[in-house]
């Protein structure tokens, strides 16, 4: 059974380390690091919509413009991140083949 956590704002800032990021994003319920996020644009807003891989449990975060770059430059190991194709390209996260053209 998935317990449903509500809506929390991201606590975390573009430039904090790893171990913080991963904590932020942690499971409200278990408080296990091991997450999978949707990050993508509702209601004009940046939101991640958070599954918790260990116990199911479901939230979502409210994520400014800076959290979402960190998020796409720089994600934490422990979280599993993903981008929806509605995100201004300026948050995208970078494609590396571009590069090389
Ligand atoms: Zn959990």
């Amino acid at each position: 059974m998935s317990v449903v956590c509500g809506r929390y704002d991201a606590a975390f800032t573009l430039d904090d380390p790893d171990a913080l990021v991963g904590a932020a994003l942690s499971c409200p319920a278990c408080l296990d690091a091991t997450t999978r996020l949707a990050v993508g644009m509702r209601r004009n807003r940046l939101d991640a919509r958070c599954t918790c891989l260990a116990c199911g449990s479901t939230w979502s975060l409210s994520l400014a413009p800076q959290q979402a770059l960190r998020l796409s430059l720089d994600p934490p190991r422990s979280a599993d991140v993903h981008f929806s194709a509605q995100l201004p390209p300026a948050l995208m996260p970078l494609d590396l083949d571009d590069l090389d053209a």
